[in-house]
């Protein structure tokens, strides 16, 4: 897809709007206000409060509408973390999301991670892991394990929930049309007593080397929405796991997102007194992981968020998942929600 050209768009994003989806074909527009076939049966107008109801209803979608003019034809990259996915009515609303948002001209595409999932399959197979510097060592059973959870099990969970949400998904991994090959991570750490850096092996950890978008860009126009499992083959021909943050981030700025969602499980970025930071930049980033504000899994998110504005994408925004349509109230409202990351003036 070309970097997002927003402005001639709005057109088309009126047509796909006007254009029913699956689900929606089921819904006569010429039916639903008449409950009383009979023409002119005497149905009672709409109360005082009814009629104020219907009015907020319409000013919701007007506060919308710049919105869906000035993206359509964007491309939003969106990561449903594997915390975020354990609330399942928050997952249908995210899968709601995801549907509107295709219907609107926007082409959303969904990575997806696991972690959580991957432990307990683990766990439930007996697989022993093994730890270091507290980083998951990924050896070829782990690795089996976890390309059958992200790629088999719940890749699939997220293709049926947004089909039931009147999409068209289709689930891919990285493997899948040569969408990206992947590079053993390598990673070092202090030795405490000599303090000389010494290479750890993670095993099958990998990041992008290469990506090509040719299967995203093409399912997106047929009308589907990709969902991806954040798995890969290295040259090698080994099978890799990379985090699933770093897999988006990178699919991001491969295609110059309009913005990258990362959706997790706090409200945003915390400051150490655990407030929201609204509005971040990458030096900002810098300041709190130098001072150690950032921890843990928020530091490949947002190292990932900084790579991808850099690289072109527009936005990055990191947001609550677990909250019932987080992406909508962030993105179609003035009210926001969670973090947003743009490259400082
Ligand atoms: P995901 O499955 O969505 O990738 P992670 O557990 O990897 O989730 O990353 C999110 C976690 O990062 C949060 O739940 C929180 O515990 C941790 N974290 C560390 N520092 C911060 C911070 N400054 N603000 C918010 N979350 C933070
Ligand atoms: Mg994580």
């Amino acid at each position: 897809m070309a970097p997002c050209d927003a402005t001639d768009r709005a057109l088309f994003a009126m047509e796909r709007a006007a254009a029913p989806t699956t689900r929606n074909r089921r819904i006569d527009p010429l039916q639903r206000a008449r409950p009383d076939s009979r023409p002119n049966s005497g149905s009672p107008a709409l109360s005082l409060s009814e009629d104020k109801q219907m009015l907020g209803k319409a000013e919701t979608l007007i506060e919308a509408l710049p919105y869906f003019q000035r993206y359509a034809g964007c491309t939003f990259v969106v990561k449903y973390g594997g915390h975020a996915m354990g609330d399942p009515a928050a997952a249908h609303d995210f899968a709601q999301d995801i549907v509107l948002l295709k219907a609107v001209g926007i082409n959303p595409i969904v990575v997806h991670g696991g972690g959580p999932q991957i432990g307990a399959m683990l766990k439930k197979l007996g697989v022993e892991s093994t730890f270091v510097d507290g980083l998951r060592v990924t050896d070829k059973a782990t690795a089996e394990v976890a390309e059958m959870v992200l790629s088999g099990s719940i890749n699939k969970q997220l293709v049926g929930w947004l089909a039931a949400a009147g999409g068209k998904a289709i689930g891919i991994s990285g493997k899948d049309g040569g969408l990206v090959t992947a590079r053993k991570v390598t990673r070092t750490a202090k030795d405490p007593d000599s303090n000389i850096e010494q290479a750890i092996d993670l095993g099958f950890v990998g990041e992008p080397a290469t990506i090509d978008t040719t299967i995203l860009e093409t399912a997106s126009k047929a009308g589907m929405i990709p969902v991806v499992a954040p798995i890969a083959a290295g040259e090698d021909g080994q099978t890799y796991n990379i985090n699933a943050d770093t897999m988006a981030g990178a699919i991001a700025a491969a295609l110059k997102a309009a913005r990258l969602f990362l959706l997790t499980d706090v409200a945003g970025v915390l400051d150490k007194q655990k407030n929201l930071l609204t509005d971040l930049t990458p030096a900002d980033i810098a300041r709190l992981q130098a001072d150690g504000t950032v921890a843990g899994g928020m530091i490949p998110k947002l190292e990932t968020c900084v790579q991808a504005v850099e690289a072109g994408c527009e936005a990055a925004v990191v947001l609550d998942g677990r909250v019932s349509h987080a992406m909508l109230l962030e993105f179609f409202t003035s009210r926001g929600a969670g973090t947003l990351i743009r490259k400082g003036d």
